[in-house]
């Protein structure tokens, strides 16, 4: 089979006339779509290492990932790619929402609403790339540590440091 060089601006913007036809085809395409850092990434080829499933009643183990993650020489820029991801071990953090440690998360939310204006559980999740669940947990604490006025205005909640003079 002849595999055809793939251009993925041609085939974005002119799908019909050059659309990929085999698994060959897709492959390279995500070799060309994908940061050159992967090329030296440790994990290549371990993707039920680094994405762990927990079996029922037991605690994620992480620990084979994180001893792939400690030698490898990409670690960076996998942590700042991970920061958006939800499932897997990224840059030797753990999955999902604990990426971000509370402490960070809390100190971003600040740095977010040091404005003094209101601003919605979702504006400031976009600027935390963070999931909804998480900061809105976040948010909560806040709010009950006394950081945070919060104001219900349907449909959306608000948020804003308390006290901004
Ligand atoms: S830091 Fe870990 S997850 Fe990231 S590329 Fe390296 S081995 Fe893979």
């Amino acid at each position: 089979m002849t595999v055809r060089p793939l251009d993925p601006a041609v085939i974005a913007t002119d799908r019909g006339a050059d659309r990929p036809t085999s698994f060959e085809d897709i492959f390279d395409l995500l070799d060309a779509i994908r940061p050159a850092w992967h090329a030296q990434a440790a994990c290549r080829g371990q993707t039920d290492v680094m994405f762990p499933v927990a079996e029922h009643g037991r605690r994620l183990d992480t620990s084979a990932a994180r001893a792939l993650c400690a030698r490898c020489p990409v670690r960076n820029p996998c942590a700042d790619q991970g920061r958006t991801e939800r499932y897997g071990v990224w840059g030797g953090t753990g999955s999902g929402s604990g990426r971000m440690s509370q402490r960070e998360r809390s100190a971003a939310i600040r740095d977010v609403v040091a404005d003094g204006e209101w601003h919605s559980t979702s504006d400031i999740a976009q600027h935390l790339k963070g999931h909804l669940s998480t900061v809105h947990r976040s948010l909560v604490g806040l709010v009950s540590a006394g950081v945070l006025d919060v104001e219900k205005r349907h449909p959306a909640t608000y948020y804003r440091l308390k006290d901004h003079t």
